[in-house]
C-alpha cells in the first residue's frame, strides 16, 4: 500500500504542538480521550487505505458521464457516501441527540486530512453533504431539519452549496435566481446555477440545495438574498416527486474529474419548490458558516494532496539511482556506483520544501480546529469571541497557503520524478491538476487576500491582529527556553516587527478613503503574512519537538522530533526569508496596477 500521508505527524500536531488535552478537557468532548483519538485517526487511515486510495487515479481516469440530465458516477462514490454515514464521518460535529457523534474539529481535521490525502474527488461528496446539513441545523426550523438532516447525516441523501450564477461568481451580490412566495410556507424558485459540486449524480437518492435567491421585491445587493432548501426530489404523502430541480450539464475539468461540477436549472416549468431557511434577506449571512467551514476544508485538501504527492515523491527519490555524489565517493569516476537522488542536495531541497509545506499546513489547519472548537465550547463567553475572532483572521490564510504553496509543493514533487512525474504511470501529474482549483473556488485567492486585508487585518479597530500577535508572542517565549531555537525567536521577533510595518503603511490609505491603493497588493500582502504565520507554525512544531526529546517523552524515534526542528530551520532558510522582498513590494510608493480615471495607461498596449 503506498504511503501518502504521515498518521505519526498529525498525532504529533493533536498531542504535542496543540495539546489537544484543553480541548478534550471540556465537558462536550467528556467521551473522547487521547487512546481514543489515536484509535480513530488509526482507523481513518485503515478506511482510506481500503475505500478511498485504491480507487484514486480509477476516479480520475473514468470520470463521470453526463446523458440526459442524469450523471453517472463511480460506483464506489455510492459506497463512500454510504460508508460514511455508517461510520459517523459525516455527522461528527452534531449531538449525541441529533444522531452524532461530538467529535472534536481538531480530531475531524485530523481524520480528514488521512481521507482526502488519500482520495480528494470521492471525499468531497459526503464533506459537502455535511456542510449543508450544518447550516440547517443551525439556521432552519426543527420541521426542515427533521425532515432532511437524519438522511443527509446516513449518506443516503447528498448536499450541496448553490451560490454561483453565470454573472455572480465572485461577487454574489449581483445573484439573480429568484424566489416567488407561494404563501403555503413553499417559494417557486427560478433561475440558474453554475459549477455546482456534486449538485447531479447517482450515488444518493435525493441531493439537497442549500440555494442562494432573491425574494421578490427584496432589496438589492447582499442584504437582499436568502437561503432555501431545494431538494432535487420533494416529499408527497406516499414517496417523492421531482422537484423541477434539471441538470443541463457537467463542466470537463483538468482535476478533480471524478467530483462532479454541474449546470443546474430550477423552476424550468415553473414548479420548483424551496423552502425559506430562518429570516428572509439573511441568507448570504448564513450561507457565510458553510462557506467558513469549506474554506477550511479547501485549504485541507490542498495540503492533503500536497501531503501525498510529497509521499509519493519521497518513496521515488529512495529508489532512484541516477548520477554520483560530488563528496569523493562519486564524481567524474564512472566506475563509481551511481548514488539514489535523494542524496543530491537538489532533491533534498525539494522533498525539504514539500514537507514544510505539508507539514506546516497540517499544523495551521489543526489549530484551526482548536480554534473552531474553543469558539464553541470554551468554558467562557470571553474565551467564545477570542478564539471565534481569531479563526475569523486565519480563514482566509488557511485557504489560501495551502492552496497556493501546495501548487509549489507538488510541482517540485513532480520534479523529484524527473520525466515520469510527468506521465500518467505516476500519480503525481494527477496531484499537480487535481490541487489547481483548490486557488480558485470557495473564493478566489485575489478575493481571500481583500478579505484578509480589506477586513479582517482591521477588525475590531486591529484589537484581533494584537490577539494573534500576543498568541505568537507566547510561542516564542516557551521556544526562548532552547538555546537551539532562540536565534529562530530573533528572526521570527524581527518578522513581526515588519508585519507591524507594513500593516501600518497599507493602513494610512485607507484611513485616507484611498481603498483601490489600499487593497492593490492584497495578495502579496496575503503572501507576506501567510508565510509568517507558516513559521509561527515550524516554531511551534519544532518546540515540543525540543520538549519531547528533552522530557524523554518520546513516542517515536529521536531522529522524527530532530527533523522537525531541521525542517523548522530549512523554512526560516529557503522560505521566511522571501518575506524581505514582499515587504519591499508592500512598502514601494511606486504604483503600476491602478487604472486612473483620468489618465489610462494602457499597459497591455
Ligand atoms: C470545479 C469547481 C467547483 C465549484 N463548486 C462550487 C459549488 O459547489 N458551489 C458554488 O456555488 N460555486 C462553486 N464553484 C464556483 C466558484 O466558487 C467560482 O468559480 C469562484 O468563486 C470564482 O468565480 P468566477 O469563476 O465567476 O470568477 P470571477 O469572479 O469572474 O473572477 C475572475 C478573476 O477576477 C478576480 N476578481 C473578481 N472580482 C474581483 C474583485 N472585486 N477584486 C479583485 N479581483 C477580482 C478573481 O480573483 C479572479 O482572479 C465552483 C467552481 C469550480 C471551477
Amino acid at each position: 500500500m503506498a504511503n501518502y500521508v504521515s498518521v505519526d505527524h498529525l498525532k504529533f500536531l493533536l498531542k504535542n504542538v496543540h495539546n489537544i488535552d484543553e480541548v478534550l478537557s471540556l465537558p462536550r468532548f467528556e467521551d473522547y480521550d487521547s487512546d481514543s483519538i489515536d484509535m480513530l485517526l488509526d482507523a481513518a487511515k485503515q478506511y482510506a487505505d481500503q475505500e478511498l486510495y485504491p480507487y484514486f487515479t480509477e476516479m480520475d481516469r473514468q470520470g463521470a458521464k453526463f446523458e440526459d440530465g442524469k450523471i453517472t458516477c463511480h460506483p464506489q462514490i455510492e459506497r463512500v457516501m454510504k460508508l460514511s454515514g455508517e461510520n459517523g464521518y459525516i455527522c461528527s460535529h452534531f449531538d449525541y441527540e441529533e444522531g452524532g457523534s461530538q467529535m472534536p474539529h481538531m480530531a475531524s481535521i485530523a481524520s480528514g486530512f488521512i481521507n482526502t490525502a488519500a482520495n480528494n474527488t470521492a471525499v468531497g461528496y459526503p464533506g459537502l453533504t455535511a456542510g449543508a446539513a450544518g447550516l440547517i441545523r443551525s439556521f432552519a426550523s426543527k420541521e426542515l431539519f427533521d425532515t432532511y438532516v437524519p438522511k443527509m447525516l446516513s449518506g443516503e441523501w447528498g448536499g450541496t452549496m448553490a451560490l454561483t450564477e453565470p454573472q455572480a461568481g465572485s461577487s454574489l451580490s449581483d445573484i439573480v435566481t429568484s424566489a416567488k412566495d407561494n404563501g403555503d410556507g413553499t417559494y417557486n424558485i427560478e433561475g440558474q446555477k453554475i459549477f455546482i459540486s456534486a449538485g447531479e449524480h447517482d450515488c444518493a437518492e435525493n441531493i439537497i440545495h442549500l440555494t442562494l435567491a432573491r425574494i421578490e421585491g427584496a432589496p438589492a445587493g447582499t442584504k437582499g438574498i436568502s437561503l432555501f432548501v431545494v431538494p432535487k426530489y420533494r416529499l408527497t404523502d406516499d414517496g417523492m416527486e421531482p422537484n423541477d430541480v434539471t441538470c443541463a450539464g457537467e463542466f470537463e475539468k483538468m482535476g478533480q474529474r471524478g467530483y462532479v461540477t454541474t449546470h443546474l436549472v430550477f423552476g424550468d416549468k415553473q414548479d420548483c419548490k424551496g423552502y425559506l431557511v430562518g429570516e428572509a434577506n439573511r441568507g448570504l449571512k448564513y450561507m457565510f458558516q458553510m462557506m467558513n467551514g469549506a474554506r477550511l476544508e479547501v485549504g485541507l485538501t490542498a495540503a492533503a494532496i500536497a501531503s501525498a504527492a510529497y509521499h509519493a515523491s519521497l518513496q521515488y527519490a529512495k529508489e532512484r539511482p541516477q548520477g554520483r555524489k560530488l563528496d569523493g565517493s562519486g564524481g567524474k569516476n564512472i566506475n563509481a556506483p551511481q548514488t539514489l537522488i535523494i542524496n543530491h542536495p537538489d532533491v533534498r531541497r525539494m522533498l525539504m520544501l514539500q514537507k514544510a509545506v505539508v507539514e506546516g499546513c497540517a499544523s495551521l489547519l489543526v489549530m484551526c480546529g482548536k480554534y473552531l472548537d474553543l469558539s464553541h465550547y470554551a468554558d467562557s463567553t470571553e474565551e467564545k469571541a477570542k478564539y471565534h475572532d481569531l479563526l475569523e483572521l486565519l480563514t482566509p490564510i488557511a485557504k489560501t497557503y495551502p492552496s497556493e504553496m501546495g501548487q509549489v509543493a507538488i510541482s517540485n514533487g513532480m520534479q523529484v520524478l524527473g520525466g515520469y512525474g510527468f506521465t500518467t504511470d505516476f500519480p503525481l501529474e494527477q496531484h499537480y491538476r487535481d490541487v489547481r482549483i483548490t486557488a480558485l473556488y470557495e473564493g478566489t485567492t485575489g478575493i481571500q487576500s481583500l478579505d484578509l486585508l480589506g477586513r479582517k487585518a482591521l477588525m475590531k479597530n486591529g484589537a484581533v491582529i494584537m490577539s494573534l500577535m500576543t498568541e505568537i508572542q507566547k510561542d516564542l517565549e516557551a521556544a526562548s527556553s532552547y538555546d537551539e531555537l532562540r536565534p529562530y525567536v530573533k528572526i521570527m521577533s524581527e518578522k513581526l516587527g515588519l508585519t507591524q510595518k507594513v500593516l501600518g503603511h497599507l493602513t494610512q490609505f485607507a484611513m485616507k478613503g484611498d481603498f483601490e491603493r489600499f487593497l492593490a497588493d492584497a495578495t502579496i500582502f496575503m503572501e507576506f503574512t501567510s508565510t509568517v504565520i507558516i513559521a509561527w507554525q515550524w516554531i511551534k512544531m519544532a518546540t515540543a519537538a525540543k520538549q519531547a526529546i528533552v522530557t524523554n517523552k518520546m513516542v517515536k524515534t529521536e531522529d522524527f522530533y530532530e527533523a522537525q526542528v531541521h525542517t523548522m530551520k530549512f523554512y526560516f532558510k529557503y522560505e521566511l526569508t522571501k518575506t524581505t522582498s514582499l515587504a519591499e513590494i508592500l512598502l514601494s510608493d511606486e504604483v503600476l496596477t491602478i487604472v486612473k480615471e483620468d489618465k489610462v495607461v494602457e499597459a497591455f498596449a
